[in-house]
């Protein structure tokens, strides 16, 4: 059993911290939040007074922070994880945030003798709290081998896919996907209900021919009924598609379908709809089309 420092105790570090210390890691979590640290106290962990106690001791160090800013200020910040935690520490994080930030942070900790991971998630709060997420990581070999006994108390999927920063690569292509294809199952139910078609029968067909996902599939019911709760907000997906430009614009590539999609987040994001689940991207097409209705 490890050690581990936790910072980052909110939707996904939450529960992800409490399935460590149910399998018997000793965690001692830190959290600006004084709720969030006040749960882990009472799942059994330590609540730590800040970064430096957190990692005190520390053999792993997770950190599960909103995005780059935060993490940069927790791991780089004086009194931050690489000038408190010591030499051999391997930091873990599974926040989502540009690749490059990542690279720059598996740089800095060299110079510290600490091994760093980037683990971002998929699979949301359910796959948090059922320790069902996919898990993309990016860094060494071997770490990757090390870390592997605590992602599997955390997730089902687990793939190391390539070197610092190609987890969050990966994860700025599933946010990309994911988003691109919200937009398209909105724009076919605005077209469909346009057109004097019932959108749900629509669906249900195109549910099993070439065009069939797993969005049209756990999602088609409540997007044609407006039932827009998160789920996965909108104004993290916001975050998200600015991370996937940032990606495209490092590795000097054209994503115009990524644009376009980030774009539309940015409108849902405007009108006023930022913590809505991102289904609600369904929502811009009514409002483009004229044909804006009440949530159902
Ligand atoms: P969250 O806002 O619920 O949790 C982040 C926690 O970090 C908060 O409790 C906050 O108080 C804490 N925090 C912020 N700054 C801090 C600091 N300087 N020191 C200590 N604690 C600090 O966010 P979340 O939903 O848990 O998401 C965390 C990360 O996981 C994000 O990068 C997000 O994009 C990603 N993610 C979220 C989901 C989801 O469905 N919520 C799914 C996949 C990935």
């Amino acid at each position: 059993m490890s050690k581990i420092g936790f910072i980052g105790l909110g939707i996904m570090g939450g529960p992800m911290s409490a399935h460590l210390v149910a399998a018997g890691h000793d965690v001692s979590g830190y959290d600006v939040g004084a709720d969030a640290l006040a749960r882990l106290v009472d799942q059994g962990g330590h609540g730590a007074t800040g970064v430096a106690d957190a990692v005190d001791g520390a053999e792993i160090v997770i950190t599960m922070l909103p995005n780059h800013p935060q993490v940069e200020e927790v791991v780089l910040g004086d009194g931050g994880v690489l000038d408190t935690a010591k030499r051999g520490t391997l930091l873990i994080d599974m926040s989502t945030i540009r690749p490059e930030t990542s690279v720059a942070v598996a740089q800095a900790a060299q110079d510290n003798g600490i091994r760093v991971l980037d683990a971002p998630v998929s699979g949301g709060e359910a796959g948090a709290k059922q320790a069902a997420l996919s898990i993309m990581v990016g860094g060494e070999a071997a770490d990757f081998a090390a870390a592997q006994p605590i992602f599997d108390v955390l997730g089902k999927t687990i793939v190391h896919v390539g070197p610092h920063g190609a987890g969050q690569v990966v994860k700025a292509a599933n946010q990309l996907l994911v988003g691109g294809i919200y937009g398209l199952v909105g724009e076919a139910i605005v077209l469909m209900e346009a057109s004097g078609v019932d959108a749900g029968i629509g669906l249900d067909v195109l549910a099993g021919g070439l065009a069939a996902n797993r969005i049209l599939d756990l999602k088609r019911e409540s997007m044609v009924a407006r039932q827009f709760q998160p789920g996965f907000r909108i104004d993290l997906h916001h975050k998200d598609m600015g991370i996937a430009l940032a990606a495209a614009r490092q590795a000097d590539v054209a994503l115009p379908l990524t644009g376009l999609v980030a774009q539309l987040v940015a409108s849902a994001r405007a009108m006023g709809h930022g913590s809505l689940d991102h289904s609600a991207l369904l929502k811009v097409t009514e409002e483009l089309s004229g044909r804006a209705q009440k949530e159902g």
